[in-house]
């Protein structure tokens, strides 16, 4: 079934018109090729239709690219994305479903859904561009952001201690749970394939640092490690290996496990 919007011509690299805003070097820039290079193998590849993908993007800096893809995109509102993203999956269980949100999005005004979400494993694939800041509204501290981080909201360092957002995913019932470095294009590249291709709730939390308001890119490039390996099965296992050791920041498919989806259960 062909599922295109008419009012959308698509072309080779889903490239748009669109003047990309963000900041010259932003890392958002890096999870866009990435994507779309994903999505072009995929689609070379017949494992996906490229007139078939539905992207809901939630409100932040993040939230750009839905104007910088040429396919379906739909924008949310603030914390909305994944609940946009279930609904669409539900209405059209043919349609593969994307859902980009920031860590403000998904973790502070959204993480409701993103619970929910993962509780029922929607067939949704919710990639999180996580960087440890509301840079839209010029910086202020989200759930991740690192004790003690300066910003307009929190002038003398924040008090609060940041979550882990991997380790609430496997609880809560992801049937995929990974995480990637925005600056690592080509890992990120093969993490959103295997997503894509999930099927069940799929959870890829992408570190992206702000150069502009938090600029953590040192910091994670001297951490980010890529331990060999199948993604575990079972939640423990994949604790082990998200918890490597405590000075390093491991990346990969932690957890993948197959159990029946939501849609196909109502
Ligand atoms: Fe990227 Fe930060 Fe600039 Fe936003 S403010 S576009 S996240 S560098």
């Amino acid at each position: 079934m062909d599922l295109r919007c008419p009012y959308i011509e698509m072309n080779e690299n889903l490239s748009t018109k669109a003047k990309i805003t963000w900041c010259p070097g932003c890392p958002n820039n890096q999870i866009l090729v990435a994507f779309r290079q994903a999505v072009s193998e995929l689609a070379a590849e017949n494992k996906i239709k490229t007139e078939n993908i539905v992207a809901a993007a939630g409100i932040g800096c993040h939230g750009k690219i839905a104007e910088y893809l040429n396919m379906n995109t739909y924008t949310s509102l603030h914390g909305r994305a994944i609940a946009s993203a279930t609904g669409i999956k539900i209405a059209n269980p043919n349609l593969t479903v994307v859902s980009f949100v920031g860590d403000g999005d998904a973790y502070a005004e959204g993480l409701e859904h993103l619970i929910h979400a993962a509780r029922r494993n929607s067939d949704i694939k919710v990639f999180v561009h996580d960087n440890q800041m509301f840079a839209l509204t010029t910086g202020q501290t989200t759930p991740t952001s690192p004790k003690g981080t300066k910003g307009k909201s929190t002038p003398s360092g924040s008090v609060e201690e940041p979550f882990e957002p991997l380790g609430l995913m496997l609880a809560a019932g992801a049937s995929f749970v990974a995480r990637t470095f925005a600056a690592e294009i080509q890992k990120t590249k093969e993490i959103i394939k295997a997503a894509m291709l999930h099927k069940g709730f799929a959870f890829v939390g992408i570190i992206q640092p702000c150069i502009t308001f938090l600029d953590t890119r040192d910091y994670f490039k001297e951490r980010v490690v890529w331990p060999e390996g199948e993604p575990a099965k079972t939640i423990e296992e994949a604790m082990r290996k998200i918890k490597v050791a405590a000075e390093k920041v491991p990346c990969g498919i932690f957890y993948k496990v197959s159990r029946p989806t939501f849609e196909e259960k109502i």
